[in-house]
């Protein structure tokens, strides 16, 4: 199994009740929106919606009119973790690097 660096390492989660932070053991820090969350689930059923800008527009049209009420989290092995949402998919894991790219992307950085 390969190393995993400090930025893919997730050390805290704390949830809020529209988004979450999350906190990486090299010190960086996100806020990040369920939404974005979401869209990025990587379950089998979630990824193929994730393909292409058409089917990404209607993936998250879907999303943003659900009610994602804070989730459960639970850790996955060392690596990921599992949302359970009221509303739709929770059968994916997300590992830390995933986690940590979607907060980079989609997520505001804390200082
Ligand atoms: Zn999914």
């Amino acid at each position: 199994m390969r190393a995993m660096s400090e930025s893919e390492t997730l050390t805290d989660l704390e949830r809020g009740r529209e988004d979450c932070v999350l906190r990486f053991a090299d010190g960086a820090s996100f806020r990040l929106d369920y939404v974005e969350v979401r869209m990025s689930c990587p379950c089998a059923k979630c990824r193929p919606r994730q393909e292409n800008e058409q089917r990404l527009i209607e993936f998250r049209e879907e999303v943003t009119r659900l009610r994602l009420d804070k989730p459960k989290a639970e850790l996955v092995g060392r690596y990921g973790l599992r949302f359970q949402w009221l509303t739709g998919c929770s059968s994916g894991i997300y590992s830390f690097e995933l986690l940590r790219n979607v907060a980079e992307q989609a997520g505001t950085a804390l200082d």
